[in-house]
C-alpha cells in the first residue's frame, strides 16, 4: 500500500505554512498519527535535527527537523530511528518550504511508496514568475497516488486575487536578472496587472 499526498500550493503570504501546520495537528490531535515536520535548510551542520521555529501564523511555536535541501535522503535513517524509538510506523511527513528540495519529486514518490501520508508545501512559482523547483510536479503524484491540491489564495493590495509573488529590493520592484540572494529583498503577492518584472525576456 502507498501514501497519499496533499499538496499545498501558493504564491507569498498565502498561509501554506499554518495550512500545513494545522493539517499536521489535525491528524496527531484526532487520528492520532505521528507527524513529522521536515523544514529544509541551507546549512545544517553535522546532519539533520531537530529545531523549533516560530510560526508567523499563530500556531506557535513548531518542532521540525531540519535538513540539508541538498540532500533530503539523510533524512531517511532520521525517519528509521524515530519509529524505532516510538515503536510504530511515523504516518506522515510533512515538509514545507518544498521549492527548496533537491531531489523533492524522487524524494516525496520514495515516502509515498514506503506508505507515509505526505504533506507539502511550497511556492509553486519564483519571483520571475517560473516554475519554482519541483513543486509543479507534485501534481503528477498526486494523480497517480491519490490526495489532493490545494491552491493557497493570496491577495493583491488591490484586492485581486495573487497569482504571482513580487520580489522588492530596497522597495522596488526586482529585475528578471537580480540575484537569487540579497539581504533585505522582500516579497508581496501581487496579480497580473501589478506584478512588475523590469527587463523580462517574454
Ligand atoms: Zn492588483
Amino acid at each position: 500500500m502507498a501514501g497519499k499526498l496533499e499538496l499545498l500550493l501558493g504564491p507569498m503570504r498565502s498561509n501554506k505554512t499554518a495550512e500545513l501546520l494545522r493539517r499536521a495537528e489535525m491528524r496527531r490531535q484526532y487520528a492520532k498519527q505521528y507527524v513529522m515536520v521536515l523544514k529544509p535548510s541551507d546549512d545544517t551542520k553535522g546532519g539533520p535535527g531537530m529545531v523549533e521555529s516560530r510560526n508567523p501564523n499563530g500556531h506557535g511555536k513548531m518542532h521540525a527537523y531540519e535538513f540539508n535541501s541538498a540532500n533530503p535522503w539523510e533524512v531517511l535513517a532520521v525517519i528509521a530511528e524515530k519509529e524505532q524509538e516510538i515503536g510504530k510506523r511515523v504516518e506522515c511527513i510533512a515538509i514545507d518550504e518544498g521549492q527548496f528540495v533537491s531531489d523533492l519529486f524522487l524524494f516525496t514518490k520514495h515516502l509515498l511508496d514506503e506508505n507515509h501520508d505526505v504533506l507539502v508545501a511550497g511556492l509553486d512559482l519564483d519571483f520571475r514568475a517560473m516554475p519554482f523547483g519541483e513543486m509543479l510536479n507534485l501534481t503528477w503524484l498526486v494523480n497517480a497516488y491519490g490526495g489532493s491540491i490545494t491552491e493557497c489564495m493570496a491577495y493583491c493590495a488591490c484586492g485581486a486575487r495573487a497569482l504571482y509573488s513580487q520580489r522588492l529590493i530596497d522597495g522596488k520592484p526586482a529585475p528578471y536578472d537580480s540575484p537569487i540572494k540579497i539581504p533585505g529583498d522582500s516579497y508581496e503577492p501581487r496579480c497580473a496587472e501589478h506584478f512588475v518584472l523590469p527587463g523580462r525576456p517574454h
